[in-house]
């Protein structure tokens, strides 16, 4: 099936994105992480919500959620890992799957944290960000998992079961991966362990690496007023178009991108 839209995100910005583009007609999947990875998830209370002071992030999540639910749109749960448009579509990669949409609103939020040292150069000869993709090929061999989420440990268990042996780095910072040609090893708050592959599975991608040519502003998602970005039918809403990282303009710039997101692809028809 091709969608309309593809969301990739599922937090306040892509939500409303989703239900927006839906109330115009459209179809809309929202490829997200699970709702509990999201940052506002993990907000003991919000006062600065309009008309709804005091409420958790999980309660307003999980009605942001509903709605777009309600509304129509569809979910994958997944990484997206990768992005590129031939002809006049845009196919993602989620894990084994690729979807295909007209238009995108990227609605990633914010990606914390720099690249490590060696894994920009080592990447594809080793370093590798989906265990369920990349995992046959290390089959028997000694690998680390670099994770940050509940889902990364799953994603281990996924490695194990195919025969690789794991060793989990949880939440690590100040590592560097090590090899000539290939991935011999990798050093995490100075403990060394030799592996042959590593799998650095973060809650997210960097906008730059899912959308080669993206243009950006001090980090940002660089987009005009009608949150379009440099790439023919790509949108940007939320927090990964920069400040003020608040809820309200998540969600405002959502409406705007879903909003335009689907007027381009029925101008496609
Ligand atoms: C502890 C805490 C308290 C906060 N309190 C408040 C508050 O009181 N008021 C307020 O206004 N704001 C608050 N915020 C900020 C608020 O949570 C953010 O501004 C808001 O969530 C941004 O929405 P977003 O949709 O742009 O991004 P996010 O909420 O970050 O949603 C992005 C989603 O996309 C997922 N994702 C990223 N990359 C990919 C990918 N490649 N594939 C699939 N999924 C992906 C992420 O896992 C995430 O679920 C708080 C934040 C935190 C951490």
């Amino acid at each position: 099936m091709v969608y309309d839209v593809l969301v990739i995100g599922g937090g306040p910005a892509g939500l409303s994105a989703a239900q927006n583009v839906r109330a115009r007609g459209r179809t809309a999947l929202v490829i997200s992480n699970p709702p509990e990875e999201g940052p506002l998830w993990r907000a003991e209370q919000v006062d600065n919500y309009l008309g709804l002071p005091g409420v958790t992030g999980a309660e307003l999540m999980t009605a942001f959620r509903r709605h777009a639910e309600d509304a129509g749109a569809e979910f994958l749960e997944g990484k997206a890992l990768s992005a590129l448009r031939s002809g006049e579509d845009w196919y993602v990669s989620v894990g084994n799957t690729m979807v295909q949409g007209k238009a995108v609103v990227l609605a990633a939020g914010v990606v914390r944290g720099k690249k490590f040292p060696g894994e920009a150069e080592l990447l594809g000869r080793g370093v590798s960000y989906c265990a369920t993709c990349d995992g046959m090929l290390y089959r028997e061999k000694r690998v680390a998992v670099l994770g940050w989420t509940p889902s990364a440990k799953k994603e281990a268990a996924f490695l194990e079961g195919v025969g690789c042996r794991v060793v989990y780095f949880d939440k690590p910072r100040d590592c560097v991966i090590q090899g000539a040609e290939k991935v011999e090893a990798v050093v995490c708050g100075g403990v060394t362990e030799a592996v042959e592959g590593v799998f650095l599975l973060r809650p997210a991608m960097a906008p730059g690496d899912l959308f080669p040519g993206l243009e950006l502003e001090g980090g940002f998602v660089a987009v005009d007023r009608n949150m379009a970005t440099n790439l023919p039918g790509v949108f940007a809403a939320g927090d990964c178009t920069g400040g003020p990282l608040q809820v309200s303009k998540a969600v405002g710039e959502g409406l705007v991108a879903g909003q335009k997101a689907a007027a381009f692809a029925a101008a496609l028809k």
